[in-house]
């Protein structure tokens, strides 16, 4: 069989522990084989990271500005015990915090639909992708504990000295006192990658805020959000047959607990933050949640929304078994191909990403899954396979493919 040809090589992103384990058997079982793979490999594994003091992220994530998309494993984000495992010359900052620094963009992260392991809201049939403004409100909050009596106002000064003064409450005795921000153009980034993964995926979006409450901070994010839309993306939307539709942030809540899925729920920094704990668990596991960082600049990173499963890595390490589930990774790579074949017109390129997909989800459709997966589904005859079966397995379902 002639292996399937690539033109513009993937930005790859390898990583940590088990996840770089996983990375391997994905690559070698599941890709070589078929595909003809051009990758620039950066090598964001902890010990590279800390010899290139870290250029290794800051080049992996400039090259992925030059090539428009890259896949990326799990990493570690080091903290004082990491330090000491890997005699770190310093504590380096979250590769991903580093990564999203320079293609400035927005996250977008959906659970993975398999027959099988229903979600527990029973509504839901297709997948609902989060996105979250990652920027800003309370996450860059200045926080006061008021001890006594007294006067809290609210300042602006400009740079010729010149002022904008809000009372903002008089205080009787103790209390607490907090100030937020945000910026026009971080809000328009997000609306844009927003409005940009709708179209590029054929999904309607939804954004909710708390407007009526807040009506010039809130009022901002659904103006720009508004304006944005008639000016660039009405009929774009019109033509593709989707639509976007703001609501107050508790009617989303509602509606979404009632809806089909099957859209994008782009959220304000916090709501991101809550609400995308509850639709990922609402789903089941961590181990079927993909994740995709939209950049405004046209480029895209792909990776699993967990982390580099170092429970597991351990006892990997110790010759025992284990029972990894690789499905968030392998759609990392199927997404990241599939875009490769869009931008570089490789139809081959995108049939081989649906065609993986396929192959990974009637694997477990067909009752041969991981551990994690055991719990949470309604199957009645099942093989918990460990790591290298369930990949041998899925390779199985790829040839007949
Ligand atoms: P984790 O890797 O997400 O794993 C937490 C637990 O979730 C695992 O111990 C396992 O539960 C379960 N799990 C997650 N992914 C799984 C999979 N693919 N298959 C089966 N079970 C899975 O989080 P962590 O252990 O707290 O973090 C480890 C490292 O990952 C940390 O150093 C952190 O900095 C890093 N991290 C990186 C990223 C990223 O690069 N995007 C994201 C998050 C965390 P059981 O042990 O019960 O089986
Ligand atoms: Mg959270």
């Amino acid at each position: 069989m002639e292996k399937i040809k690539m033109t513009t090589p993937l930005v790859e992103m390898d990583g940590d522990e088990m996840t770089r384990i996983l990375w391997k058997y994905i690559k070698e079982d599941l890709i070589e084989p078929f595909v003809d793979l051009k990758t620039e490999y950066y090598d964001l594994g902890m010990k590279h990271r800390d010899e290139t003091d870290d250029q290794v992220t800051i080049d992996s994530a400039n090259a992925t500005l030059k090539y428009g998309v890259a896949v990326k494993c799990a990493t570690i984000t080091p903290n004082q015990k990491r330090v000491e495992e890997y005699g770190l010359k310093k504590m380096y900052k979250s590769p991903n915090g580093t990564i999203r620094a320079i293609l400035d963009g927005t996250v977008f992260r959906a659970p993975i639909s398999v027959k099988g392991i229903e979600p527990n809201v029973r509504s839901w049939k297709k997948p609902i992708t989060l996105a979250r403004h990652a920027y800003g409100d309370v996450y860059k909050n200045t926080e006061i504990r008021i001890e006594e009596a007294g006067k809290a106002e609210l300042v602006f000064t400009n740079k010729d000295g010149k002022e904008i003064r809000h009372e903002v409450f008089s205080f009787e005795g103790p209390g607490v006192l907090q100030a937020q921000y945000n910026l026009d153009a971080s809000i328009e980034s997000f609306a844009k990658t927003c409005f940009e993964y709708a179209l590029s995926t054929r999904q309607d979006l939804w954004f909710a805020s708390k407007d009526t409450i807040s009506k010039k901070y809130d009022g901002q994010f659904r103006d720009v959000f508004q304006e944005m839309y008639d000016r660039e993306y009405k009929s774009r939307f019109e033509e593709a047959g989707i639509t976007y539709f703001y609501t107050l942030i508790d009617d989303a809540v509602a509606r979404v607990m009632k809806s089909e899925g099957g859209f994008i729920w782009a959220c304000k920094n916090y709501d991101g933050d809550v609400m995308s704990d509850m639709v990922s668990s609402a789903c089941g596991s961590l181990a079927l949640m993909t994740s995709v960082l939209v950049s405004p600049k046209g480029v895209y990173e792909y990776e699993a929304a967990h982390g580099t499963v170092q429970r597991h890595y351990y006892k990997h390490l110790k010759g025992e078994e284990t029972s990894t589930n690789p499905v968030a990774t392998i759609f990392a790579w199927s997404g990241a191909l599939r875009k490769r074949g869009e931008f570089d017109k490789l139809p081959a390129l995108e049939e081989f990403a649906d065609k993986l997909e396929k192959a990974t989800l009637s694997t477990i459709e067909s009752g041969y899954m991981t551990k994690d997966l055991v719990n949470l589904t309604t199957m009645d005859d099942i093989h918990v396979c460990n790591t290298e079966e369930f990949i041998k397995k899925i390779r199985e379902s790829l040839e007949k493919l």
